[in-house]
């Protein structure tokens, strides 16, 4: 009775889209022979990697005897790469058509950082039920904490946040409605020559202290360093987007270092590098007009010279030892869905990071922050979450978008062009 249940469930959501269910019993096998492998931390230039239903069976070195069982796909590895799907931890999921496409470009998990509630619960509620196919999963922070009338605002009409002593409640409202964390909105816009109401300090760490005391992380979108150090003297677990006005000095890294924080730069809408996706040989064939234009058609409010800071402040930050997660914020203007991974990973590495460390920021450290044990590397046991690519990202970055084929849970997606 169960399993008829579960085959009617799987029916009904094969009709609306992505598919949702379980081949955690089927026999299918996969086998990567002689391949390169980044397994979420480190390059080991020659592997193979053995999938079987939704899970890495194993990884074993290219000297040990390798056995083929009948009806294995293999694919041999020469020249290729195989990297964990690429998580991409700041996004705006408003759709399944988003996580649809994220897939087609290697993101096999959306650490989505503001969407509607109901869209929320939805993707929840399918995970709930087995594996999704057919598109990123999405782990969300639903709608964010922000004070009235400022950043968040815009999208909608969502609840607001003014005094500290309803800050608890707030958050308990969040956690209830099914947010994995909480995101607060804590940006005056004074960079932007538009200053705006947001969240004074006191409101800001009380909800700090509330979603700690209910086990929650916090992520808090700043982009000034006046605002990063309250953060940090707030005690929040990470800070989305990076300071445009001036480089942090050594109090504030420091802090940052010691309080094990991590940073979300999305150097991706703080530079003009949307153009360059939408120019790339490999990608930009596979963009519809629409992703083009949005790619091209923006260049970032900040002041003059705010890139460069983005840009200096992260190769800081990084050098000392704070965590880069690697987060497109897409869709927003001048990226594109699943794409602007690929944007972010590159503007890192010009800002410093080396490839191995992008690719880091990307797999195996959001994973670790947002406590996805599954998932972010190559390893016996975890999820079947793959990336192949031509070349070696691991000394040239770009090759991370000269896709071959991207795994979800163990089954090949059909790459739309
Ligand atoms: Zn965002």
């Amino acid at each position: 009775m169960k399993s008829i249940l579960k085959l009617f469930g799987t029916a009904l959501l094969c009709m609306l889209g992505s598919f949702t269910g379980s081949v955690a019993e089927s026999s299918q096998i996969t086998v990567f022979r002689n391949v390169r492998l980044f397994d979420g931390e480190q390059l080991i230039e020659s592997a193979n990697v053995v999938v079987r239903g939704t899970r890495i069976d194993r990884v074993s070195d290219v000297g040990k005897p390798l056995d083929i069982p009948d009806g294995a796909e293999l694919i041999i590895g020469d020249g290729l790469t195989l990297v964990p799907g690429l998580i991409d931890a700041h996004t705006h999921s408003f759709s399944r058509g988003n996580l649809e496409r994220a897939l087609d470009f290697g993101v096999t998990t959306s650490i989505d950082m503001w969407t509607p509630v109901d869209f929320m619960q939805q993707m929840q509620a399918e995970r709930e039920q087995g594996i999704a196919f057919g598109r990123a999963d999405m782990h969300s922070a639903g709608i964010g904490v922000t004070a009235p009338k400022s950043h968040g605002t815009q999208f909608g009409p969502v609840p607001t946040l003014s005094r500290p002593e309803d800050a608890d409640a707030f958050v308990a409202a969040r956690i209830n409605e099914g947010s994995k964390y909480i995101k607060i909105i804590y940006d005056n816009f004074k960079m932007f020559d538009r200053p705006i109401p947001t969240l004074d300090y006191p409101t800001m760490e009380a909800v700090v202290e509330s979603a700690h005391r209910r086990d929650r992380l916090v992520v808090v979108h700043s982009r000034d360093v006046d605002a990063y150090a309250d953060v940090v003297r707030a005690g929040a677990n990470g800070i989305a987007h990076i300071m445009v006005d001036e480089v942090p000095g050594r109090e504030l890294i420091d802090g940052m270092r010691r309080q094990g924080m991590f940073v979300i730069p999305t150097l991706s809408i703080s530079t003009p590098s949307g153009a360059d996706m939408a120019n790339d040989g490999v990608l930009g064939p596979r963009l519809s007009e629409k992703e083009s234009a949005n790619l091209r058609g923006y260049a970032p409010k900040h002041r003059q010279g705010g890139d460069k800071i983005a840009m200096e402040s992260v190769r800081v930050l990084n050098e000392a030892g704070v965590t880069i997660l690697a987060g497109s914020d897409s869709p927003n203007r001048g990226t594109a869905t699943g794409v602007s991974i690929h944007q972010e990973l590159g503007i890192l590495v010009q800002a410093g990071l080396t490839p191995i460390q992008a690719l880091v920021s990307a797999t195996s450290a959001p994973a670790d922050v947002f406590g996805l044990g599954d998932r972010g590397r190559i390893k016996a046991g975890l999820r079947a979450d793959l990336l192949l690519v031509k070349g070696d990202p691991s000394s040239k970055i770009s090759d991370t978008r000269r896709i071959i084929g991207v795994w979800k849970a163990g089954q090949r997606h059909a790459l739309d062009q």
